[in-house]
């Protein structure tokens, strides 16, 4: 009887039945969850695969990725070389094919063994030593970094004791195995066969060791997260907020109140995320101290499935009850959490695993708002003058055209011949005396170059932009459809506007509801008038340096960052400097996911930190590109007091105040009038 093989099998056996037992369990919490589709895209799927998982693309945004990708290619090449080590031991003479007998292959495997050692100490010095706040330091880690070590060491004195015991050509081109062996072999007493019997039996142990422990630690992302890779969201970013059919009679609850409300993709998150805290430490609501951290929100979550999920599961099979009453809001999410997003990406932006937090904390938001009637007052008030008035500041709706009238901006109607361009305003642009001044600076920039426009004066509404983040899908229903309609019925077919929120919304979550427009930003219109040679700018201009902060939802949800910064360029005396945090890294200002309605609790003011940082590089203006962060960061620069204040500037104000204006006429059919529709 072989009793190597025989243990061999017993133990296998048994780390097969407890990995299976805890994969079955999990893969039970995750089918609780509501069916999602997302298998179409196979060939953008697969790309995406191969640079997020196996080029691991993300975790390079910061230097110490290059640690995460060496232990990942590291123990894949490892990998082979344990299974030649095993199968040496359960068969003598035992070769995978091609390269069991090629002395590169132990070269090569040798130096990754060597790289991962390096890595895996890097990391350990780095979770145990340095301890960054982001990551926490726990057991779980420190059992995954020794078992990793483990594994390479038994393996590696393995074979040096192979190499002292017997000369093997192929293996002496591994240089640790020689090293090993040329130490180990001037040493008497050492029984070569016995200790690689014994290092053999430990690094059989410890694999299996290994296979068994992950489904029951926070390594099960080594198993979830390369297929939540791959189901990752191929919406466009801006219009990846889940919809929901408020016909549906049967659908119990519209938001997520239950952990098995989420979809099953939205549950397999929770098992993907590898609480590198990469997500932490790029939030706005974290870094101000609120009580939001993206990674610990997922984290509790994931606790609560397993929790609940293993209850229901014993309960369905035992028939009985015994199921925990605990409330996911309230008693594992807090509402403060909830509120204290602003959507702004960030932390999506960061997610190796394209983990989709936004989705779920406006998913919890809708069951607050839509299935309990719970939201706190000043998001309430909002929405009630969105409701009343289609703005949140609630000014009486038909005084939205008055700044047009006064502008000169000519009026859209049935009757009159469609414009090249619908610009559509903002409440903001409409209603704020201080963005009245973008809408006013684009009217004047179009008139001088010439662009065909007009406005939808009293009978635009607000966008819903700020009722969906805030979970009121069926306020923000009922607007696009309304807007929709109106839009259709004019023919328009080309949009711009200067609020990323709007451009976002009318762009990239209308077209879902029958609204397919080409909608431009103002900073895109603006390019390609500078571009065409439509705008001529003055030739007596000062020096000014523009700190240019990047909103969210025009960067980090539609990828815009050049398209301003060359405006600002283009304008005589304009130096553009960046801020510690621009770009995809940019820090939103705190208006973003109704926010803009809500006061802010706890903590430091975000809009505060924004300006901060803006003001790190001494600028002589911030240029911004939406009207919601201009209100945020005047606030910002107005609370430093400084001895000399820094205006904050939409960047279609900065060019309005340089162009050389030739003299403009008004038709007076056009300059303003009542809306005729
Ligand atoms: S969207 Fe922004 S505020 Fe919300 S959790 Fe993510 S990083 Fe934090
Ligand atoms: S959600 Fe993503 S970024 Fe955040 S801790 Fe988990 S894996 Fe890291």
């Amino acid at each position: 009887m072989n009793y190597t093989l025989t243990l061999f099998f017993a133990e296998l056996a048994v780390a097969l039945a407890v990995f299976g037992y805890a994969l079955k369990r999990r893969v039970g919490h995750l089918m609780m969850g509501r069916p999602e589709k997302r298998l179409a895209g196979t060939g953008r799927r697969i790309a995406g695969f191969i640079v997020l998982v196996l080029g691991q693309k993300k975790l390079f945004k910061e230097k110490f990725g290059i640690v995460h990708f060496i232990i990942f290619w590291g123990f894949i090449i490892i990998s082979l070389g344990t299974l030649q080590f095993v199968g040496e031991g359960l068969s003598e003479g035992f070769k995978i094919p091609l390269l069991g007998v090629n002395p590169y292959f132990y070269m090569v495997k040798d130096i990754f063994s060597v790289l991962v050692l390096a890595a895996v100490s890097a990391a350990a010095f780095r979770r145990f030593v340095i301890r960054p706040e982001r990551l926490g330091v726990n057991l779980e880690s420190a059992v995954i970094l020794a078992m990793i070590a483990g594994l390479i060491i038994t393996e590696l004195a393995a074979g040096g004791l192979a190499l002292a015991a017997k000369p093997d050509p192929v293996r002496e081109m591994a240089p640790v195995y020689r090293l090993i062996a040329s130490a180990v072999s001037p040493v008497g007493g050492i029984n070569p066969a016995l200790g690689q019997k014994v290092l053999w039996w430990a690094h059989v142990t410890l694999l299996l060791g290994f296979l068994a422990y992950i489904p029951y630690s926070k390594h099960m992302h080594m198993l979830a997260a390369p297929v939540n890779v791959f189901l990752k969201n191929l919406k466009p970013r801006g219009g990846q907020i889940n919809p929901v059919d408020l016909e549906d009679e049967e659908a119990g609850e519209f938001g997520a109140g239950r952990i098995e409300a989420f979809t099953r993709k939205q549950l397999l998150d929770l098992y993907s995320c590898a609480q590198c805290g990469r997500c932490q430490d790029n939030c706005p609501a974290y870094l101000s101290g609120k009580s939001l951290s993206p990674k610990k929100l997922l984290q509790k979550m994931k606790d609560h499935l397993v929790e609940r999920g293993d209850a229901l599961a014993d309960a369905r099979r035992n028939g009985s009850g015994g199921i925990p009453d605990t409330e996911m809001i309230g008693q594992v999410v807090s509402e403060d959490e909830i509120w204290a997003c602003t959507t702004c990406y960030s932390c999506q932006e960061q997610c190796p695993v394209m983990n989709e937090h936004v989705n779920k904390i406006v998913d919890m938001r809708r069951s607050l708002v839509l299935d309990r009637g719970d939201l706190p007052a000043e998001a309430r008030l909002a929405c009630r003058n969105i409701e009343k008035n289609y703005n949140p500041w609630g000014i009486g709706w038909y005084s939205r055209g008055d700044w047009a009238v006064e502008s000169g901006a000519p009026l859209a109607g049935v009757d009159r011949p469609a414009a090249d361009y619908l610009y559509w305003v903002g409440c903001a642009g409409s209603f704020d005396d201080r963005s009245k001044n973008i809408a006013r600076s684009m009217v004047k920039i179009m008139k001088e170059a010439g662009v065909s426009f007009s406005v939808l004066g009293s009978e635009e509404k607000c966008c819903g932009d700020s009722a969906r983040r805030l979970g009121n899908e069926y306020l923000f229903q009922t607007l696009a459809a309304e807007n929709v309609e109106l839009l259709n019925e004019l023919g328009v077919t080309r949009i711009v506007t200067h609020c990323p929120h709007c451009f976002n919304t009318l762009k990239n979550e209308y077209p879902a509801f029958g609204g397919n427009f080409e909608v431009v930003h103002h900073t895109e219109l603006l390019t390609g008038l500078i571009a065409q040679g439509r705008l001529k700018f003055r030739s007596d201009l000062e020096s000014l340096r523009v700190a240019y902060h990047d909103s969210c939802y025009l960067g980090r949800y539609n990828g815009q960052y050049d398209a301003p910064r060359k405006i600002l360029r283009s304008v005589p005396g304009v130096t553009v400097v960046e801020a510690r945090r621009s770009r995809e890294k940019s820090f939103c200002c705190g208006a973003g996911g109704g926010r803009m309605w809500m006061e802010e609790q706890g903590g430091r003011r975000i809009n505060g930190m924004r300006v901060e940082q803006l003001m790190e590089s001494g600028p002589g203006v911030v240029g911004v590109n939406c009207p919601f962060c201009l209100t945020m960061l005047e606030d910002g620069i107005k609370a430093m007091e400084l001895e000399t204040p820094v205006p904050a500037l939409d960047v279609a104000e900065i060019v309005a105040r340089s162009v050389e204006y030739t003299v403009v006429e008004i038709p007076e059919e056009e300059a303003g009038g009542e809306m005729v529709s």
